[in-house]
């Protein structure tokens, strides 16, 4: 059996961040991934805000060999469009990069993990967690190949399924507080918003759908539906119908679809945002990102707000190793940081996100402030950016 101080499960970026942070404080732990890298990953490949505060926090030159790296690409401007008429502008002001990237997660993710260390972060890929118990002097984690870890403490990284969100904290899915996406790569869209700009847009059917067009370095674009899960479920929605008859009927959308291909199969996943409802540390374990519950319920901002956990995860892993204690009690100060963090941005996505159901409040809003947000969109921007 393998002896560990701290094991992390899961080496997507909030996983990755964690163990990077780590790393650099000269600590070695373990990091468990099912999969081998590079691996895909369901996502709509949009970089924003936190991805860019987290990278350059873990480490200038992977911020900077990011930037540089040619198979991810930047733009200045998010445009969401409500209903057909009505579009607001997410922008940086002229002398600042971007205000998104497009990163492929069979890429990103890749990349991220070529960035952990030799020294300090022992790798088991390609190997998931089939179990874990609590024993007197750790987390016992078996894996598939029934190899054995014993951890003084658990990282749970490992998505919006996490084994360790359901064995130790005893969590359950829950469908409010989480939405249901689908995406697909598609090659040959014409007319994309010029510059490289995001697409997104309110689609109001039975309930409001999100709709992102996101270009890719490759030369192909991320086309991505979904809404609240529950609201999903309930209007027995086919989210495979709505995002086909979007793209051969919407009259903004089907002209750039005329000519295009999709390249592979609709994949569907799940974006939690139960931050706050749910336990995110207890007895000798530490949840974060997806596993956290910590997307935004708005503009489904996953990536970088895990990796922004992992840091903040990795801070108190060190401050738990020094005292040598792993009870829920002192590891719960962990969930006031996290809330330190990211409590009021999360609190107002879920309140636009709820406005959001209402078609006709919701555009009379936007309507209203459409210019005071515009305005002042760059310095909400820049204060959880780079
Ligand atoms: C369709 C869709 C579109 C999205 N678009 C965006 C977007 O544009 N921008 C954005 O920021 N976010 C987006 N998100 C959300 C984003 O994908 C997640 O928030 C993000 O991946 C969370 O990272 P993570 O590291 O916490 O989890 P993950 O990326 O899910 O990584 C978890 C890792 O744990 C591993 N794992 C799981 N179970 C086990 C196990 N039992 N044993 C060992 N390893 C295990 C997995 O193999 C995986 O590598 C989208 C999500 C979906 C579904």
């Amino acid at each position: 059996m393998i002896k560990t101080d701290i094991c992390i499960i899961g080496s997507g970026p909030s996983g990755v961040s964690t163990s990077i942070m780590l790393s650099k404080m000269n600590i070695s732990h373990y990091i468990i991934d099912k999969a081998n890298f590079p691996r895909d990953k369901t996502c709509g490949d949009g970089l924003i805000l936190y991805a860019y505060k987290a990278m350059l926090e873990l480490d200038k030159d992977l911020f900077h060999s990011f930037l540089k790296n040619p198979k991810f690409i930047h733009s200045k401007k998010i445009q969401l469009f409500i209903n057909n008429n009505l579009n607001i502008n997410f922008q940086e002001s002229k002398d600042r990069e971007m205000v998104i990237s497009y990163a492929k997660r069979y890429d990103f993710d890749d990349f991220l993990v070529q960035n952990l260390s030799e020294k300090y972060a022992n790798k088991e890929f390609g190997n998931g967690v089939k179990n874990l118990t609590e024993q007197k002097d750790g987390i016992l984690i078996k894996l598939k190949n029934n190899k054995e870890i014993l951890a003084k403490v658990v990282v749970g990284a490992d998505g919006a399924k996490s084994i360790v969100s359901r064995k130790l904290a005893g969590n359950k899915i829950n469908k409010k507080l989480s939405s249901t996406f689908i995406s697909a790569y598609f090659n040959d869209v014409i007319h994309l918003l010029k510059d490289n700009n995001a697409e997104i847009r309110i689609i109001y059917k039975k309930i409001p759908l999100y709709f992102y067009i996101f270009p890719l370095a490759d030369g192909s674009a991320n086309v991505t539906l979904g809404g609240r899960a529950d609201l999903i479920l309930k209007h027995n929605i086919n989210l495979v119908e709505e995002i086909e008859s979007i793209i051969a009927n919407h009259s903004k959308v089907s002209h750039k679809f005329k000519k295009a291909k999709k390249n592979g199969s609709w994949r569907g996943w799940s974006i939690p945002y139960n931050f706050g409802s749910n336990k995110v540390c207890g007895n000798r374990f530490l949840l974060v990102g997806d596993a956290a519950g910590l997307t935004n319920a708005f503009y489904k901002e996953g990536v970088g707000t895990g990796m922004m956990s992992g840091i903040i995860c990795a801070k108190k892993l060190v401050q738990c190793l020094e005292k040598n204690i792993f009870s829920e009690k002192y590891l719960s100060s962990y969930q006031k940081d996290l809330e330190k963090e990211f409590s009021k941005l999360l609190k107002f996505s879920r309140l636009m996100s709820k406005l959001a159901n209402h078609r006709y409040l919701f555009s009379r809003i936007v309507y209203l402030f459409k210019n005071q947000v515009e305005r002042k969109s760059f310095n909400i921007i820049k204060r959880r950016s780079y």
